[in-house]
């Protein structure tokens, strides 16, 4: 596939003409042998759209994630990954890419609604496309309101948030975790007020949960938790992050 142009809508055919949007992309009906082990990059790929003014830049597969799917359009997946691009986590994740991002379906588990997951051996991210209207549009209620993805206001914006949560595991595994950010990070935890119940249950949800507020709810975060919004601040100046 290498040196191949298309226009950004239309799917690349593969020699054995199957239709991908792009390396990894299943959505099109390639079976798993036109994708698995394919590392391909997808060279000055631009989004259409334009945040703030500032063209963003579109989150390359083999680059920022080594595959990716989704159930989704891939209008749709489009919004959902410029998350990556309004957290400011596109050039960490040049350096510290994932193994798999997937917008997938997930039923209930066990009668509990799973909204993504992040797995650190992996590497592998996924985030759920099927999320029942109680998980989002919900009132802020400080400590009690379930989670941050929960307050945005549509389903394809709370993805987005749930995105950017599990994209702060990444983080803390990578770049947090046994270093002396980590020691920043437990003392606000002790320190801070959770916002929502999900921030409460442990370090790693405190420290996930304030970094999506301090992207999506930065008001409520220096208001009702200005440690957890302090330490966030700390840790985005000393990751380079914008
Ligand atoms: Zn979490």
């Amino acid at each position: 596939m290498d040196g191949v142009t298309v226009p950004i809508e239309e799917p690349f055919v593969t020699p054995a003409g199957y239709r991908l949007m792009y390396s990894g992309d299943r959505s099109l009906g390639a079976p798993p042998g036109e994708v698995v082990n394919c590392r391909c990059t997808i060279v000055g790929a631009r989004l259409e759209g334009t945040m703030q003014g500032v063209q963003q830049e579109q989150i390359q597969v083999g680059v920022h994630v080594l595959a990716a799917s989704s159930v989704l359009s891939r209008s749709k997946t489009k919004q959902i990954f410029r998350a990556i691009n309004t957290a400011g986590l596109e050039g960490f994740l040049r350096e510290h890419p994932l193994a798999r991002l997937d917008v997938v379906r997930v039923q209930m588990v066990g009668g509990r609604q799973i909204n993504g997951e992040y797995d650190e051996q992996t590497r592998e991210l996924w985030v759920n496309a099927r999320r029942s209207e109680q998980t989002f549009a919900q009132p802020f209620r400080l400590g009690t309101t379930s989670s941050i993805s929960a307050l945005a206001p549509t389903l394809l914006a709370a993805i987005q948030r749930s995105l950017v949560h599990e994209l702060a595991h990444h983080v803390y595994s990578r770049k947090i975790f046994a270093t002396p950010l980590e020691g920043v990070v437990l003392g606000a935890a002790k320190l801070g007020t959770p916002l929502t119940f999900r921030a409460s249950v442990g370090v790693k949800e405190y420290f996930a949960e304030c970094f999506t507020a301090y992207v999506y709810e930065r008001d409520l975060l220096q208001k009702h938790d200005p440690v957890g919004h302090a330490m966030i601040k700390r840790v985005r100046e000393e990751l380079g992050l914008p």
